[in-house]
């Protein structure tokens, strides 16, 4: 009867929670659309290569596979501190995993999560702007984004949203654009439409991105997230969530997009982005040691924000195995979200003693988007704060009750990622 109820819940909220356990299985397409009044993700957008049901294995991967057959050369010393910190989670992972396997109801309704029962967006993503490249071109302040107000979502015989509608223009990079309205909202940018929930809001800014003085015109970037800072600490935000461009080997290889060195994140203002009873911090970060030593002992304290504990997001395929070995040196199956504290006026607010109610060692299975997008775990940890005032930073998306800043945070709300509802 639990799983039955379960299951159902899942249908509705896309989060299925095991009994007794700290292991949560997540459709991020649900998630995401509890966002929206009028629009829909459509899944097939959102989910791609793990649902192939025989992989390809791509050319990278083989070699990646012959590579990794070869004996090991023994481990530097950072790396056994990885190994070390891997050895430790990986029975806490496994047992998270048989958790799956074991829900037969759930494990019988993976792979069903890809299918439209309405059409796909026939847009093909070759169309799509590309922000990184057009936060680049010497016009971008200029140019502006028009919202949809007061649009009537009426469907005519075509299913084409009535037209009839106020546009307010706004300047695109540079300023913050909200829809403060009770539902979602059509917007127009350079001949493309995206779609804004309902109560989001973002801040878009130019990335120049000089290939001769790269590195110095991302410092001045970063600067541009003062803009977000309130002049009230009372009206700061108190669920911030940060996935910084780390520099990584794959990213850098496949040029999705830039990337910073550890150094600059330093200079994130957090205390003062932060609400005057504090903040929870939510920090994606991979699986390097260097990066996690980095964040324990320099970026953490210089943002003033306190470790509070470490989550996990485990990847799996539409069969529920993983989508790849636990013990791979590189490329693991699962990456780590740590939280932390920042404090506000007292050490023992009323916030602060519900987080010390987050669980450590939390585990969020899903099964990857596309485009290495990562499962919206904000939104799971709004429970924890009431009422929330979230902002995200680096964010590629939008939601509900959240403020989206980075150099693309439309980048998934360009409309071909939509149908209506
Ligand atoms: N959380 C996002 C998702 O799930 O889709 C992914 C964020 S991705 C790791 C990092 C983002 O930071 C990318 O959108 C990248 O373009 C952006 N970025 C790169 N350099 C930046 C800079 N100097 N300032 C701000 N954002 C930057």
């Amino acid at each position: 009867a639990y799983n039955k109820q379960n299951l159902s819940l899942f249908m509705k909220s896309g989060v299925y929670r095991f009994e007794d356990s700290r292991v949560v299985f997540v459709d991020p397409v649900r998630v995401l659309n509890l966002s929206y009044t009028h629009f829909r993700v459509t899944p097939s957008s959102y989910y791609s290569r793990f649902f192939e049901s025989s992989p390809r294995v791509s050319e990278t991967q083989r070699k990646r596979k012959r590579k990794e057959k070869k004996p090991r050369p023994p481990l530097n010393q950072r790396e056994q501190a990885a190994d070390q910190r891997h050895q430790r989670v990986k029975p806490l992972l496994m047992k998270a995993h048989e958790c799956l396997l074991g829900a037969n109801d759930l494990l019988l309704n993976l792979g069903k999560l890809r299918t439209d029962d309405r059409p796909p967006n026939l847009t093909v993503a070759s169309d799509e702007h590309s922000f990184v490249e057009l936060g680049s071109v010497w016009q971008a302040p200029l140019f502006e984004i028009s919202l949809h107000v007061n649009q009537d979502y009426r469907l005519t015989e075509g299913s084409i949203p009535v037209q009839d509608c106020e546009k307010r223009y706004i300047q695109a990079f540079g300023s913050l654009v909200a829809n403060e309205t009770n539902s979602d909202m059509e917007a127009d940018f350079l001949n493309r439409k995206y779609i804004i929930p309902k109560h989001s809001s973002f801040y878009m800014f130019v990335l120049q991105s000089s290939y001769v003085c790269l590195i110095h015109m991302w410092k001045s970037d970063l600067k541009q997230i003062h803009g977000l800072i309130p002049v009230k600490n009372e009206c700061g935000f108190n669920l911030i969530v940060i996935d910084p461009p780390w520099e990584n080997g794959s990213a850098n290889q496949k040029l999705k997009y830039p990337t910073l060195p550890n150094r600059y994140f330093l200079s994130l203002p957090i205390k003062r982005l932060a609400n005057a009873d504090g903040a929870l911090v939510a920090l994606w970060v991979t699986n390097k040691e260097k990066l996690r030593i980095f964040v324990e002992k320099d970026l953490f304290p210089k943002w003033g924000v306190k470790y509070m504990a470490t989550h996990y997001w485990l990847k799996v395929k539409a069969d529920g195995s993983l989508i790849g070995e636990l013990d791979l040196l590189h490329h693991k199956p699962y990456e780590c979200l740590v939280l932390g504290y920042c404090y506000g006026k007292g050490e023992d607010s009323e916030y602060l003693s519900k987080l010390k109610s987050i669980p450590d060692c939390q585990v969020f299975i899903s099964i990857p988007g596309d485009y290495s997008r990562k499962p919206p775990i904000g939104e799971m940890l709004r429970e924890y704060i009431e009422p929330a005032r979230c902002l995200e930073l680096f964010a590629r998306e939008l939601f509900c009750g959240w403020t989206s800043w980075g150099n693309e945070p439309l980048r998934f709300q360009d409309s071909r990622y939509f149908s209506l509802k």
